[in-house]
């Protein structure tokens, strides 16, 4: 395993980190595949992990991810607490309900959390989060009180992050990329202003479906490539993990031919093979979720644009569900739009409005035969 620096925080985290999704046990809709261990299992593989060099443990309050907060808690005693670093998070924005999630966490735990992290900050709830006495000003209260040990906010967009790398206030970002939507993690490669702030990546894999189409080595070794501090990985069995981490550091290294600049010297293989090796399935919509693109009417393009690739990478059902909520309303307004300025940051020259209208035909010949 190797080391990163986590930002400016001083910590060294391992280059693989353990997202505690699939060890916890309880009625919770954050994924349709988790393993729902008991505790002595989930300790156990929580301990395989440690074992093999992983020092991060990412989880988030009871009972959004179940109880995986208190498992957690009940192996940072066993294993001895300083040995390793917990990040923990919640959704709550305004900062007083911020202030006692996070002591509701740390009782859980039954310890401190040394990264905790707005889960969720979207354009709905930033400004109350950034705001006065929203839920950063209520992290940096605990912080000076020694509570948690570092703040951060988490978010599956771009403006937010950057938002949070330019604040002051906040130590730790937490983002979702991966080979195929990789746009964002272009974007902050190319902005120096992310290099101050640790950033844990989350959707390595893509809620799982990517291992079917590229091996785990790849696909780590593709966003390990990226200026990251860790990769964070849902991890629910010992070979899992093995997968995740039981790979050589050496093993993921390119080739003396493929180096170029990339962190590590990790290899990541161009979007278009990436897109060219799914295109044996399905034809791709060939966006990597950059979200340059903002349409006047507040469709979320990036979003129904994975819904449709995920709905052919083996999410169908999940993907349909969320596409026929409103794609029929995105496609009317495509339809008589004059203003078509979405297209004009697209780096993949993406006919959008096109696409919107194949996209809408795809739900209507699926749903139709659904209900046939
Ligand atoms: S073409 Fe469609 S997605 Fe683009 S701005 Fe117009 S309505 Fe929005
Ligand atoms: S459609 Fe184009 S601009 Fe929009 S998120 Fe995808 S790649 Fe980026």
């Amino acid at each position: 395993m190797k080391y990163r620096n986590l930002g400016v925080t001083g910590l060294r985290v391992s280059e693989i980190s353990f997202g505690t999704i699939p060890i916890l046990s309880g009625n919770v809709p954050v994924l349709p595949d988790y393993f729902s261990p008991d505790e002595e299992t989930a300790i156990g593989i929580m301990e395989h992990a440690f074992k093999l060099g992983c020092n991060l443990f990412d989880t988030a309050i009871v009972p959004e991810y179940g109880d995986a907060e208190i498992k957690l808690g009940r192996f940072a005693a066993k294993i001895g607490r300083e040995k390793i670093i917990i990040s923990d998070k919640s959704r709550f924005f305004h900062g007083d309900q911020m202030y006692n999630a996070v002591l509701e966490s740390c009782e859980n735990l039954g310890t401190y959390a040394d990264i905790y992290f707005v889960h969720q900050v979207d354009e709905g709830n930033e400004d109350i989060t950034f705001g006065k006495y929203g839920a950063v000003d209520a992290l940096n209260e605990l912080k000076a009180e020694g509570k948690i040990k570092f703040t951060g906010i988490a978010s599956h967009y771009y403006d937010i992050l950057l938002r949070g790398a330019k604040d002051k206030r906040i130590d730790v970002l937490q983002g979702s990329g991966n080979l195929l939507e990789r746009g964002m993690l272009d974007r902050m490669e190319r902005e120096p202003l992310f290099r101050h702030k640790g950033f844990i990546l989350n959707k390595v894999y893509a809620a799982g479906i990517l291992p079917s189409f590229f091996p785990v080595k790849t696909l780590l070794s593709g966003v390990l490539s990226y200026p990251i501090s860790s990769a964070l990985i849902g991890l629910g069995t010992n070979e899992q993990v093995d997968e995740a981490m039981g790979i050589e550091p050496g093993s993921m290294a390119c080739s003396e031919a493929e180096r170029n600049d990339q962190p590590q010297n990790y290899h990541r293989p161009a979007f278009s093979e990436v897109i060219e090796l799914l295109e044996k399935s399905f034809m791709p919509i060939p966006c990597d979720r950059c979200q340059r693109c903002r349409c006047i009417y507040g469709t979320e393009i990036h979003i129904i644009f994975r819904q449709y690739n995920y709905y052919f990478l083996g999410k169908d059902y999940w993907a349909l569900r969320k596409l026929d909520l409103g794609i029929n309303e995105s496609a009317a307004y495509c339809k008589k739009c004059t203003d078509m300025s979405c297209m004009s940051k697209c780096p993949h020259a993406i006919n959008i409005p096109e696409t919107v209208q194949r996209i809408k035909q795809l739900v209507e010949i699926h749903v139709r035969n659904s209900i046939i």
